[in-house]
């Protein structure tokens, strides 16, 4: 399903128990950063919301916060979410549901959080049950693209413009692999949502 910038209704509403994306009543956007922390590339992050004031979350894979804990903890500082993002950021699709919990299981040793979204968006029904009351299982309505190599960073950048609504949920990536788009996207959709009267919070 992430061949899609924004999710189509008739897929989210295939999978019911996940959040898509948050209520609409208020300009109010949801911003989320997956595979870190990075010690460098988290950190620059945190830097781009802090002068709007922004409080993002972040999906964090656990053997990332094993190794830099002290990055993990800076963003929680700055007031920052923590999701779970399993410790080896596996597929669901390719582990049974006793391998993928014991791997949740390990990040939740890292981060006690009641979050988590799977990693590539690949997830089981009977995975989806075995989570759904422990977890609030975080899809997206919209996503940078930012880990596509090949990425026409302009284009990327209008789409997200165009397709951001009250309530999306928006995909980046505090990633080695996407840091160039990352670097490129984030200021400029920043300066776009202050523009437009969007504010950011946390899930
Ligand atoms: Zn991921």
């Amino acid at each position: 399903m992430i061949w899609y910038q924004s999710i189509p209704f008739w897929l989210q509403g295939l999978f019911p128990s996940l959040v898509w994306q948050k209520p609409a009543e208020q300009a109010v956007v949801y911003l989320t950063f997956d595979d870190g922390p990075h010690p460098d590339i988290s950190r620059w992050v945190a830097e781009q919301l802090k002068p709007y004031g922004i409080k993002a979350t972040f999906f964090c894979v656990g053997d990332n916060v094993r190794k830099y804990p002290e990055t993990a903890a800076y963003l929680q500082s700055e007031g920052h979410r923590l999701g779970n993002h399993t410790m080896h950021h596996i597929k669901g699709w390719n582990n049974s549901t006793e391998d993928y919990i014991k791997d949740i299981e390990l990040c939740q040793q890292q981060i006690d959080s009641n979050l988590f979204r799977p990693p590539y968006g690949r997830i089981s029904r009977k995975q989806i049950k075995a989570l759904k009351d422990k977890f609030h299982i975080v899809m997206w309505s919209l996503l940078s693209c930012d880990f596509d190599r090949n990425l026409n960073k302009e284009k990327a950048l209008n789409g997200l413009k165009s397709k951001t609504k009250n309530g999306s949920i928006v995909v980046f990536h505090d990633s080695l692999k996407a840091e160039s788009n990352l670097r490129y996207l984030l200021p400029k959709y920043l300066e776009f949502l202050h523009q437009s009267g969007y504010t950011c919070k946390t899930l």
